[in-house]
């Protein structure tokens, strides 16, 4: 996926506002991404609940690099020893059926 250049003036006008250094950069080439987001911004983590041995850890919402570790640790600990001690019920994708269960029953 390319970068418009648009975009890349602004950021780079921002960051060499920052650190007037980088203004001697030659930028020659731009990478973007997809950032995944949940309805809470919060990530899933927990084992599948329909395939053996399959866990799911995904959904960071734009902060995967900071949780990763964390979040490696917890699920290291989950496939290994099949429970962590890491409460993670609120990351289980079920909290979604259950809030829409609650917007249905509201309605
Ligand atoms: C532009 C951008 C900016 C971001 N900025 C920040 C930030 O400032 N701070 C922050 O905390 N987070 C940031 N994030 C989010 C962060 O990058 C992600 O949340 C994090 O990388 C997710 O880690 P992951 O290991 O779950 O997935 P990924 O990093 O996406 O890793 C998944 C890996 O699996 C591989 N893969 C996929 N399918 C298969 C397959 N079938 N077989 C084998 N391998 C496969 C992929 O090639 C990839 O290497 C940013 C993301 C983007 C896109």
């Amino acid at each position: 996926m390319s970068v418009a250049q648009s975009d890349v003036l602004i950021v780079g006008g921002g960051l060499m506002g920052a650190a007037p250094q980088m203004a001697n950069l030659n930028i020659i080439r731009t990478w973007s991404g997809i950032e995944s987001y949940l309805p809470d911004s919060l990530p899933i983590m927990e084992p599948s609940g329909t395939i053996d041995r399959l866990y799911y850890a995904f959904g960071f919402s734009g902060h995967g690099f900071q949780l990763g570790p964390g979040v490696g640790g917890v699920m290291a600990e989950l496939i290994s020893s099949g429970s962590t001690s890491t409460a993670i019920e609120p990351f289980h994708i079920r909290r979604f059926a259950t809030s829409s269960l609650q917007r249905s029953k509201a309605s």
